[in-house]
């Protein structure tokens, strides 16, 4: 039985109907807290609001684009009202989509910045109103090792991820006169259908086997070849959102296998 730190508490985990999502929400979940899974797909969220209320944890679908500013305010009003109060968002919904910068739409390139970084204003805009109301919460970016590094072909990836390292340190400083905390959860390269769907795009894009992608692009700079886990990156949020000092704010972690230090 894992110690229940966070009872009592609301959580709004954006892109939580799937992959890394629904991890962190299963382990704030298991945590004691309530999630809400912000999801573009409702019917998504709410099948996996069921695997989780079967697990005997609590949670609850909600319908969300995070660049669309009426459906951002629309869900975080949905959630304080059904549950009374929001302690944690985790903003998560991301998209991959790569082409060489000298080929790379502008729309892709706008719906990359959209999704990545609107969708991080407008839910953290939303969630701080709530949370400044209440005297504090903590809020976690969904950052990625290309909030670090770059890589070919993800020029709008890795700017949107960079970008979250900064908002995030200006919502820790803002963020601390009313017990607000701010940080990012960087992680390098996991399973998920965003990761499946790159594998033939890189290999394509690089004229190389999808076993070299993985490999020598994706895990050659790890330290045991290993791929990150959904229920690593929910560790370190579950970290973050737990931590009982505000002195744990501003920062950003990375859990790679070592792809990535500093
Ligand atoms: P995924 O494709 O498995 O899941 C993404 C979820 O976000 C889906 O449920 C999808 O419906 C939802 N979503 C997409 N657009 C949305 C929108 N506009 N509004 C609301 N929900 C939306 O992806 P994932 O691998 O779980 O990625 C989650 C986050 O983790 C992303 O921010 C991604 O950049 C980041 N990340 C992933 C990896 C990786 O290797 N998978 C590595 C580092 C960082």
């Amino acid at each position: 039985m894992l110690p229940a730190s966070l009872n009592g508490q609301v959580a709004i985990v954006t892109g939580g109907a799937g992959g890394i999502g629904l991890g962190i929400a299963r382990r704030l979940a298991q945590s004691g807290a309530i999630v809400a899974l912000a999801d573009l797909s409702l019917d998504a969220a709410t099948r996996s609001a069921a695997v989780l209320d079967a697990e005997g944890l609590q949670a609850a679908p909600v319908a969300m684009d995070v660049a669309d500013e009426a459906m951002v305010e629309a869900g975080v009003a949905e959630v304080v009202a059904r549950f009374g109060r929001l302690d944690i968002l985790v903003s998560n919904a991301g998209i991959q989509i790569v082409h060489p910068i000298e080929e790379y739409p502008f729309a892709v390139w706008k719906q990359m910045l959209a999704i990545h970084l609107d969708g991080a204003f407008l839910t953290t805009r939303a969630s701080l109103r709530q949370m400044y109301r209440q005297g504090g919460g903590s809020v976690i970016y969904i950052g990625s090792v290309h909030s670090k590094e770059a890589s070919r072909l993800k020029s709008a990836y890795v700017t949107a991820k960079h970008g979250l390292i900064g908002l995030a340190k200006v919502v820790a400083k803002e963020g601390a006169a009313h017990g607000v905390r701010a940080n990012v959860v960087c992680p390098g390269f996991v399973r998920t259908p965003l990761v499946e769907k790159q594998i033939p795009e890189q290999a394509r894009a690089l004229g190389i086997s999808e076993a070299e992608v993985v490999r020598n692009v994706m895990l050659r700079e790890t330290v045991d070849g290993q791929f990150t886990t959904v229920e690593d990156v929910a560790e370190a949020v579950h970290l973050f959102a737990s931590a009982g000092s505000s002195a744990l704010t501003g920062q950003s972690l990375i859990v790679s296998h070592g792809w990535c230090m500093e």
